[in-house]
């Protein structure tokens, strides 16, 4: 299933994508709820009320809904350093640079988040504006202590993340966390494909577009960490709760990384793409004066 958050007259509400339509599950059983976090919660319950009302639902060509990121997470957990190749790129431009053994998390603060195809801000304190295309798992269940074996089981879906990324701001200080999550920089989306139709995590092409030149194009079979391995390792630390998204990494083909580097400027358009998945596609813009965040 291909879980949406879509807005029409105004009002946000989770959907089913289903053919290029917009399915509002919602509209023909009121008990299920509006709010991507509120169903994640509500387990298998939901998904069997959404599955049943998905043929009687009111249809939209997804072209005239407005999508919403998929969720909006309560934590956005996002994973450094974790491809074969972008170490083996990053070892060659900075030989001195000791990678770490463990996984290096770092937050993205929840309000970086926006829709699939909404503008990223460049930001007015930086020219330094980055994309990084990730796979991005979507928490659906409550938990704690899991094991590598028991993650899948835990794993609503996967989305798709574009991990902007302010390399200056990113750089300044050992959390990253500021140059992580200026406002508007967590584009995700399209939708949450359950784990029955993404299949194997690890076996996923990821490709990054920039003004329509290819810019990435990498495997998630190069993972340092697997995806199951990564809730593992941080179940051990803290509770995930449903509807957590957890971006799991970028590869080679940064702008920053590239001889020489070439960084985001307003009116470039970033997609990012996966196997079955889907793609997002964002326009950058340069910060307005008033940058009022709307959902
Ligand atoms: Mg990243």
């Amino acid at each position: 299933m291909r879980l949406i958050t879509f807005s029409k007259d105004g009002v946000n509400r989770i959907g089913v994508l289903d053919g290029g339509e917009a399915c509002d599950v919602t509209a023909v059983d009121p008990d299920i709820p509006r709010s991507m976090i509120d169903f994640l919660e509500a387990g298998e319950r939901g998904f069997e009320a959404a599955r049943a009302a998905i043929a009687t639902a009111p249809r939209f060509d997804v072209a005239t809904v407005e999508l919403r990121a998929p969720v909006a997470p309560r934590k956005l957990l996002a994973l450094g350093i974790n491809y074969r190749e972008h170490i083996a790129e990053m070892q060659a431009l900075m030989p001195a640079f000791v990678f770490p053994d463990t996984q290096v998390w770092f937050n993205k603060q929840v309000t970086s988040v926006t829709g699939p195809f909404d503008p990223i801000h460049k930001p007015k304190v930086s020219d330094l504006l980055d994309y990084e295309g990730e796979l991005a798992i979507v928490i659906g269940k409550r938990c704690r202590h899991v094991s590598e074996a028991e993650a899948a089981s835990v794993i609503a879906g996967y989305t798709i993340c574009n991990d902007v990324s302010v390399r200056d701001w990113q750089m300044a200080t050992p959390t990253q966390t500021m140059g992580k999550s200026f406002d508007t920089h967590a584009p995700l989306g399209p939708a949450i494909v359950t784990s029955d139709e993404v299949g194997d995590p690890q076996d996923l092409r990821v490709r990054v577009w920039v003004n329509g030149e290819a810019r990435q194009d990498f495997s998630t079979s190069d993972m340092v960490f697997s995806c199951f391995k990564q809730i593992e390792h941080l179940s051990k630390a803290f509770t995930l709760e449903p509807g957590d998204v957890i971006t799991t990494g970028t590869s080679v083909g940064n702008g920053v990384l590239r001889v020489p580097p070439v960084l985001l400027k307003a009116g470039d358009l970033v997609r990012v793409e996966i196997d079955r998945i889907g793609a997002i596609e964002n326009r950058v813009v340069d910060e307005p004066e008033t940058a009022l965040f709307q959902r």
